[in-house]
């Protein structure tokens, strides 16, 4: 038989429960990555865009409607989302999940505070409110 693992021809008096090759068990067809799809669900890109654009758009509407705290919350909720979903979608990340939420939170909340940087110069810069 073949092993699924390194493909090495194994013959028959040799097969056993582990592959006298790679170490890696013999027997039914397991998918490659025994750990999961690689792919991630669409749900999670789905939450993951809902978060990193919702959350910095109800902030907006925070700012609009002069809800103080909200415009600092909610963006950070999103981030925060944002980082939760990035880390499921990353498996393949060598970190322990919560590090890699931590991570993935911190780079949206750069993201967030380079689009509003920008952002906001574009405002200055248009409105004339710096003249
Ligand atoms: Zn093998």
């Amino acid at each position: 038989m073949k092993c699924q693992h390194c493909q090495t021809n194994i013959p028959d008096h040799l097969v056993g429960p582990l592959c006298p090759a790679c170490g890696n068990a013999l027997g039914p067809i397991t998918p490659p990555d025994a750990a999961g799809p690689l792919k991630a669900p669409r749900s999670y890109w789905l939450a993951l865009w809902i978060a990193f654009l919702g959350g910095p758009a109800l902030g907006i509407l925070a700012l609009k409607f002069r809800v103080t705290p909200g415009f600092l919350v909610f963006p950070l909720v999103g981030a925060v989302f944002s980082g939760y979903y990035l880390a499921k979608i990353c498996k393949r990340v060598n970190l322990p999940f919560p590090a890699a939420v931590v991570i993935f939170t911190v780079c949206v909340l750069g993201i967030y505070t380079g689009i509003m940087f920008f952002g906001c110069l574009a405002v200055v810069l248009t409105s004339g409110i710096g003249r």
